[in-house]
């Protein structure tokens, strides 16, 4: 299977201190992955490394096999990296729908408007996007006026209007009900049919709900361990570096 992401020997030092340390990682083509692990273990400052925020200082990402050395964020991005902060940034004096167009306009053809074409395919697709987000009953509603969890589904179906290849994802389950958590996870499962999904997550009922595959564990910027859900919850070296957290982090 084809990679879309390899990682190679990444250290990533503010200062002197290693926020990664020779970090390896590769990702299959399609593949859904979850990378858990304690606070400070390096996750957030992994995904601003492959989105170029923050630069390597040793080794190298390589996305479709293309070394993302020194290309500014706004270049990852279109080359096919969409990401999700933890925070939803959506306009919230906007309506869900018109979020959405914001996001499906900017890729507007100027060809169909010279050829005098409507522009119904861009109405199908924000409907369709709606749907996928299951927001198709709130679209005329103000964002504002939204649940948290429903903000990050909106995020996230903005992220999806620009047809990324890779998603990122961090921690969107924080702060959730259990209900949009489970939301939410139904969501990245369905999209993770025609993406490849990173997830950071915290909340190990939702990587209970969507760790299908793989699961990366992080620990002081290195791979603890990787495999299976079940297999690395019984780790012994997870536990014991989980045990050293405040409980209502290994809870919720
Ligand atoms: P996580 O997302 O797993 O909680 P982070 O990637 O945010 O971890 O942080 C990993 C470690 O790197 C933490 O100890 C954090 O304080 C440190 N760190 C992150 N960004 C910076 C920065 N810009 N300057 C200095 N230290 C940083
Ligand atoms: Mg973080």
């Amino acid at each position: 299977m084809s990679k879309i992401l390899e990682i190679e020997n990444l250290t990533v030092s503010f200062g002197g201190f290693k926020a990664l340390n020779n970090l390896n990682f590769s990702l299959d083509s399609g593949e859904l992955r979850v990378i858990i692990g304690p606070n400070g273990a390096g996750k957030t400052t992994f995904l601003d490394v492959i989105t170029g925020k923050v630069q390597p200082t040793k080794g190298r990402v390589l996305f479709k096999g293309k070394d993302l050395k020194k290309i500014p964020e706004y270049k990852i991005s279109r080359m096919g990296i969409g990401r999700k902060f933890q925070t939803p940034r959506v306009y919230l004096n906007l309506t869900a729908k018109e979020n959405l167009d914001l996001v499906c306009n900017r890729k507007k053809n100027v060809l169909p408007t010279l050829f005098g074409q409507s522009d119904h395919s861009e109405q199908r697709t924000v409907a369709g996007l709606l749907e996928t987000i299951g927001l198709d009953k709130r679209a005329n509603l103000l964002a504002n006026l939204l649940s948290h969890g429903e903000k990050q589904r909106l995020e996230i179906g903005m992220l999806v209007a620009q047809s990324p290849d890779l998603l990122l994802v961090d921690e969107p389950a924080a702060g959730l009900t259990d209900e949009e958590t489970e939301n939410v996870g139904a969501l990245l499962l369905s999209l993770a049919e025609s993406h490849s999904i990173i997830a950071i997550e915290h909340d190990m009922e939702f990587v209970r709900q969507i760790a299908n595959d793989k699961v990366t564990v992080l620990h002081q910027g290195a791979l603890l361990c990787e495999g299976k859900m079940d297999e690395v919850q019984n780790d012994p070296r997870v536990i014991e570096v989980y045990l050293g957290e405040a409980p209502e982090n290994i809870e919720h």
